[in-house]
């Protein structure tokens, strides 16, 4: 895994700047990133946003949506609130998802992630049938556009979105695999889920994290790289083995000069790590 280049999660609202400069410092040549608000989704802005990757030398790999009135605050919340399982918003969240598309092929990205929300294990309700249905749209325009969507990994087990994407049937659908997702959520061990997604992953997330006590009821914690639940060496193991050569992209999901400082030690932690696969 030592030719893969290394990415960095950005959130354009977060000091985009400065994070500009660290990729830039720790020669981080990749970036997924979280698109900028409704608002901000115009022709001028993607112009500009564009070009200052451009100049920091950074290419976005995959743009990820995010919705107005998602919340991540506990496990129950996101089941009501985030991504495009929740009924009440799921038709206005997929024109949006259109939108993020178009910003995106705008900006010259191919690439687009979502967190879909809690895929049910039963084929016949109604939200798995709703899920279906809006993903193969959302997949279909993405086509269009010649895009790709890749679902992020977490919220059910890998069983029940490997099924989930089976039945969807589309070429341009993948996974975004992060391991600390399948952790923090408790949907399963990560690397049997890696392995199981298999050459579905197109795009990762080099996140870490320690389990809950109560699994799937309550967060496990998101910790530093290396310092975690995520056997790392079986991660890289496993990639190899599958052929894996899109970004290794890092994301610490906290704020401030502490987010800084460990992105730069998840950068050693990963240079070092990965050498031997
Ligand atoms: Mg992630």
């Amino acid at each position: 895994m030592r030719n893969n280049p290394l990415g960095l999660f950005i959130i354009p609202d977060d000091g985009l700047d400065m994070r500009l400069q660290v990729a830039k410092s720790l020669q981080i040549p990749t970036a997924h990133i979280l698109t900028p608000p409704t608002n901000q989704r115009t022709i001028d802005n993607a112009t500009l946003l564009a070009e200052k990757f451009n100049r920091a030398g950074v290419k976005i790999t995959v743009m990820f949506c995010g919705f107005p009135g998602e919340s991540y605050a506990s496990i129950d919340e996101v089941e009501k609130t985030v991504g495009l399982a929740p009924e009440s918003t799921c038709t206005a969240r997929l024109e949006e998802c259109k939108q993020i598309a178009r910003f995106a092929k705008q900006m010259g990205v191919d690439t687009i992630g979502i967190h879909l929300g809690f895929i049910p294990q039963d084929y016949c309700c109604q939200t798995f049938q709703r899920l279906l249905q809006v993903t193969r749209e959302l997949c279909d325009f993405c086509d269009s556009n010649e895009q790709r969507l890749h679902l992020e990994t977490g919220q059910e087990k890998a069983e029940v979105l490997l099924d989930f994407i089976q039945q969807v049937n589309r070429v341009n659908l993948a996974v975004n695999f992060d391991p600390a997702n399948m952790i923090l959520y408790g949907a399963g061990e990560p690397i049997s889920a890696l392995r199981l997604l298999g050459h579905r992953v197109k795009s990762v997330h080099c996140k870490d994290a320690k389990w809950a006590a109560n699994p799937g009821k309550e967060w496990g914690t998101e910790v530093l790289q290396g310092q975690g639940d995520v056997n790392w060496e079986a991660f890289f193991a496993t990639l190899s083995d599958l052929g894996f050569t899109a970004p290794l992209t890092i994301e610490r999901e906290i704020t401030g000069p502490e987010q800084l400082q460990d992105i730069k030690k998840a950068v050693s932690f990963l240079n070092k790590t990965r050498q031997a696969f």
